[in-house]
Parts: structure tokens; sequence; C-alpha cells
């Protein structure tokens, strides 16, 4: 994603393997759910701080462990590490955000590979997939980053489940870091949210991949996504049709084109899922001085995939903080 000061900033860009609603204000469950996350996260601040401080006592480390994941560093010759924690922290926050919809809770800490390169933003994708099921000669996969949230499984074929993939200039240019995330902090005006950005990025880890054609949509072999299966095409555009999700989002729920593995595009088809701020899987931007939230389709969307088993109301979810009305104007970013 390029990024510009005051602008609309294009949406993260996926690896997606082979293998980003407006406003609301809090409701009573809204503010339970806040008082509730901020309870678990000044529970994992607290664990963090002793791991950090440990560390602070030990030789450099490029590996920092929270409760749900494992980071390490690489790419970068430790000459970014003063990022590692927060990096770490927030890492560690986006996932909890997904996998505290999971059907069952947490089994194993994911080993996350984060490599520093020059991306123009970020990247992500589940190192591993297991095979599902079959149909006749087709096989259809489900990230294996969930085989480890969910059973413990880790990666047969390496050290790491996932890898994120951060653009250097993004991390120390771009990418806001909030010093308090157990609060609603506005983000700045003129940075871009690192815990929404990683949010989106494990929606790709868990869930938002596959083996399509990004721009065409055709398979590549007889393997299959958990999310490739619902995918359809009418008119040549892509839409996601998981019956929870047509259910949430009131039909087939579009896909980004030419960017599939993403919800919404500027116009046409999915045009409300990036009207501003545009939901947090969307495609084509995310913009500065705003948080991103899981939303109601995306929880479906992972209903649907089978990682889920309920959908938050629309009450208790949705994207916050700063709202710009200028960068409605703004320079749009095309992929
Ligand atoms: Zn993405």
């Amino acid at each position: 994603m390029q990024q510009t000061h005051l602008r609309r900033v294009p949406v993260l860009t996926t690896v997606e393997t082979r293998v980003g609603v407006p406003t609301q204000q809090p409701d009573g469950a809204f503010t339970l759910h806040q008082r509730k996350r901020q309870r678990k996260r000044q529970r994992k601040r607290i664990l963090i701080a002793v791991t950090c401080g440990l560390l602070c006592c030990l030789p450099m480390s490029s590996t920092y462990s929270s409760p749900l994941v494992k980071v390490t560093f690489s790419g970068d010759n430790g000459q970014l590490s003063p990022y590692y924690g927060e990096i770490a922290n927030d890492l560690n926050y986006a996932a909890a955000d997904w996998e505290k919809l999971f059907v069952s809770g947490s089994a194993a800490t994911l080993n996350v590979d984060v490599i520093f390169d020059n991306s123009p933003t970020a990247n992500s994708s589940s190192l591993f997939a297991t095979p599902l099921y079959s149909l006749g000669s087709w096989s259809v996969f489900q990230q294996g980053a969930v085989d480890v949230a969910l059973d413990g499984i880790h990666n047969p074929s390496g050290p790491y489940d996932a890898a994120i993939h951060v653009g250097t200039s993004y991390l120390t240019n771009e990418l806001w870091f909030d010093p308090n995330p157990e609060n609603t902090d506005s983000v700045p005006v003129n940075k871009t949210d690192a815990e929404s950005v990683f949010i989106h990025e494990f929606g790709h880890i868990f869930g938002f991949q596959g083996y399509r054609d990004q721009s065409t949509g055709a398979l590549w072999s007889n393997a299959e996504s958990t999310f490739d299966v619902l995918m359809s095409f009418l008119n040549n555009a892509p839409y996601f049709t998981g019956s929870d999700a047509e259910s949430v989002y009131g039909g087939p729920v579009p896909l980004t084109v030419g960017n599939i593995y993403h919800v919404g595009n500027p116009s046409g088809p999915g045009a409300d899922l990036e009207a501003y701020p545009g939901d947090l899987m969307n495609g084509n931007v995310f913009y500065r001085g705003t948080r991103y939230i899981i939303s109601p389709i995306d929880a479906a969307i992972f209903t649907d995939l089978g990682l889920t088993t309920e959908v938050p109301e629309p009450g208790t979810i949705g994207i916050f903080s700063v709202s710009l009305i200028g960068f409605w104007l703004m320079r749009r970013w095309s992929p």
C-alpha cells in the first residue's frame, strides 16, 4: 500500500498465497465489550511487560513470546529492534481479536515470522495448509494457522506457522503503535494504525486466502481453500457465497476485482463495503487516523469457513476512531 500523508491510503496488499462501518456510538453491549477487551488487554500487557522486562536483562533476542504469538524478526540485522516489542504486542492483540471468535479456545501459540523488506505495505500468509476433504479429484484445504489455533498442530515443514512481511519504510514512516492499546486512543490523522493492519493480516492468515488467480479467478490446480469453495463469479465479478455471510450482507458478498481475497469495490458491486472508512477486509484502501475492527460480515465469512459459531451483533462491533471527511475526496490507490 502506497502511503501519502492526509490521503486515503491503500489497503494492505497481501501475498494471498497459494495456498482492510461507520463510527458507532457505543451502546450497552458495545461498552461491555470494550470493558471485557480492556480487562483482557490489561492482563496481557502485564504478561508482555514481564517478558519485555526479562528481555532487557538478557542478550538481545529477535524472538518475542506472548500468549498467542511467538514472533521472530528477520531481514533487518537487528536495526529495527526498537520496534520489536510494539509489533509483537499488536500482533498478539490482532490474533486475539480473531481467535476469540473461534469455535474453541487457543490450542497453541502461533509461530510468526516477521520479515522486514522493501514491501510497500504489509502482506501475509499461513505457511502451511491441511486437507479437510475431497470432492472427486478436488481437495479442499484449511489454512494451517487455524490448525495451530484450534488443535495445536504446527507447521510440519518449518519453524514458522505464518509469515508477515512488513515494508521497512512503511513501518518507520507510516505505522502508528498505540502506546495505550488497552483504551481507544484516537489514531493520529497522519498515521495508519498498526493494530488495524495486523488484524487485517490475520484475516488472511486464518481465512482470506486461496488458490485462485487474482485476476481471472481460475484455480491453479485441483486444490481449493475453504474460501475458494465459497467463491463464485457473476458477470466476471467475484462473490463470496457462504450462507452466513449472505445472510448478514443480504446476498452474495462482492469481492474485490483483481484482489479477490478481500471484500468490496470502489464502485459497482460492493461499493458499500468501501464507503468510508470501509470494511476491515476491503481490498482497496485503509484510511489514516482510523481504527478498524472485525465487521459482522468478516465474522460471518469466518463462520462460513467453519471457524466461528456466532456472528456478533452489529451493535457490538464496528469501526470507530477518527472520521476525516476530507479523506473522502483524496486520491484513491489503485492496486
Ligand atoms: Zn489484504
